[in-house]
């Protein structure tokens, strides 16, 4: 059965006073859900984060990794790193990293290999621009980015892999794709993933839509039956938005 995922990425905001004053105000919020909660801090807060959110039902996730085991890669993170400092969970494929960390999906496939191998769960995101959108090519697009990051895969590697279809144009734009175009491209995303590996595997996949969700519309975008839940930018940074927008499902 695939879960409801909700994960806030707070990117690169909240210094360590406002990550421990962002989690105290978490931690008076309560879930009426079932929707599985996730944040995402930067990294140098990602272990006090997690001290601070244990014994919550809050899992601290990471924004970005590097593929390599350790070595010479000055500035950058590894799997293990991270789950030294208690992370399980890592965003991959960001537009932001794709847009101005030059991320491409073939680079993009050696970090879901790490994360993988180090049995950590994945939270692989892809989108469209507004290009794309409007000359109707988006789902070639978005077809291209999984196959080329994704389809080298094991079937079972899928239950450790979440997607967040995050059409760029909608994201901190305060544009947000209709319900109606997020279960559209949700379907298809779904069958993509079914056309490869069937629809056992593909029905199981959690797939998170990502583009300014807000407590107002996160109602109806989570009502669709292919939208399983979100990922979350500005929103994620208030905790009665982001515990409104939890509770929407
Ligand atoms: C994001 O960056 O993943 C995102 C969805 O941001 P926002 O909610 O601010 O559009």
């Amino acid at each position: 059965m695939r879960k409801n995922i909700v994960a806030g990425n707070w990117k690169m905001n909240n210094d360590l006073a406002q990550t421990e004053s962002l989690i105290a105000d978490l931690k008076k919020q309560s879930k009426t859900t079932n929707a599985e909660v996730m944040v995402a801090p930067t990294f140098t807060n990602l272990y006090k984060a997690f001290e601070a959110l244990q014994g919550t039902d809050i899992e601290v996730v990471a924004q970005n990794m590097h593929f390599a085991k350790n070595g010479a890669y000055t500035g950058e993170i590894s799997a293990s790193m991270l789950k030294s400092v208690g992370v399980k969970t890592v965003i991959l494929g960001h537009s932001e990293r794709r847009e101005y960390f030059n991320e491409t999906d073939e680079l993009l496939a050696k970090k879901v290999d790490a994360a993988l191998a180090n049995e950590m769960r994945v939270i692989f995101c892809f989108g469209e621009e507004l290009a794309d959108r409007k000359s109707g090519n988006e789902e070639n697009i978005v077809g291209n980015q999984i196959k080329n990051a994704l389809f080298h895969l094991k079937a079972w590697d899928y239950k450790n892999i979440v997607l967040a279809y995050e059409p760029v144009w909608a994201i901190g734009t305060g544009e947000t794709a209709s319900p109606e175009q997020a279960q559209d491209m949700h379907a298809f995303i779904r069958k993509t993933i079914a056309d490869q590996y069937g629809y056992e595997i593909a029905n199981d996949v959690s797939i998170l839509y990502g583009g300014s969700v807000k407590p107002a519309n996160a109602v109806e975008i989570f009502s669709k039956p292919d939208v399983d839940g979100g990922l979350i930018g500005g929103a994620a940074l208030n905790a009665d938005d982001f515990f409104a927008i939890v509770n929407a499902f």
